[in-house]
């Protein structure tokens, strides 16, 4: 489906975004990989299914390292058509504790990282008449949690620029969409979990049952092959109609 497309994935050496980069190669993509850690192990995962596969270390709080990514993935492939802007960290505080070193990354990683890669992506797309922006937003993105101001502020902010862009390219082949993940268990999650388990003195499966219990009615994780799947759909010829929604797949945490 995607043979000959480009496909820029932020935040890709792990979790959701490695779910979205093998779906994308698996669908024929080529894929440019991003994100922090070993990039050689899922650099072979994706090559192992076929497609071309290439790696950025850009620093998604930088908005040079971030130019130079989107520049690389235009003159390696010729083209950023499919960017999924996934990176993304976390920190639990309550307002008057919030490190204000951890806002300002957070607030430039998981915010301001997209407005960039967009700047730089969205003109090639628009040229080319076809482009599907990806913005991994979160639940946080349409409901809070305390102590997640920094989070909830950017993910609602990632809502909010999905919904502005889509607008400015509603007339073009480019949508951009968000998708809006309850819990899902990645590195990212099981840091949480582990704090849970050695605050509360539980094991690691209470802690998870704890943790799913509190807010996400199915009692399951979300698994970052589901959402990979909904990603393909938002790129296929069936979504060229969705424009500016922020979907989400968390078991029912936003019906409560
Ligand atoms: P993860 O920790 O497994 O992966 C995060 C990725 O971002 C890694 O590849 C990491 O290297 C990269 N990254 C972090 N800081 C970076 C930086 N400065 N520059 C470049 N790359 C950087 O986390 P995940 O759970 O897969 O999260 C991916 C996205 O999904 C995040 O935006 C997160 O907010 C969102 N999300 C996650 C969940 C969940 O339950 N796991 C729920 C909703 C939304």
């Amino acid at each position: 489906m995607l043979k000959g497309k480009t496909a820029l994935v932020t935040g890709s050496t792990s979790g959701i975004g490695l779910g979205m980069a093998l779906a994308l190669a698996r669908s024929g993509a080529n894929v440019m990989l991003n994100g922090f850690g070993d990039a050689e192990g899922p650099k072979a995962q994706v090559a192992a299914l076929g497609g071309r596969v290439s790696y950025h270390g850009a620093d998604m709080s930088k908005p040079a390292d971030i130019e130079a990514m989107v520049r690389a993935c235009e003159a390696e492939f010729g083209a950023v058509d499919i960017l999924v802007n996934n990176a993304g960290i976390q920190h639990v505080a309550n307002v008057e504790d919030f490190p204000v070193e951890r806002w300002d990354a957070i607030i430039a990683i998981n915010l301001s990282s997209a407005f960039h890669t967009m700047r730089c992506a969205l003109p090639g797309m628009k040229q080319r008449n076809w482009g599907r922006v990806l913005n991994i937003a979160s639940v946080h993105g349409l409901v809070a949690s305390a102590q997640k101001s920094a989070y909830v502020a950017a993910k609602h902010g990632i809502v909010g620029l999905t919904k502005a862009a889509a607008l400015e390219s509603a007339t073009t082949g480019v949508t951009v969409n968000a998708i809006c993940p309850g819990w899902v268990l990645t590195p990212l999650v099981q840091k949480q979990v582990d704090a849970r388990a050695a605050q509360a003195g539980v094991s690691n499966e209470e802690a998870k049952r704890q943790l799913l219990a509190e807010k996400q009615p199915s009692l399951q994780f979300t698994t970052p092959e589901q959402l990979a799947e909904l990603a393909l759909f938002l790129c296929s010829p069936a979504a060229d109609n969705i424009r500016g929604v922020a979907w989400n797949v968390d078991g029912g945490w936003v019906a409560q």
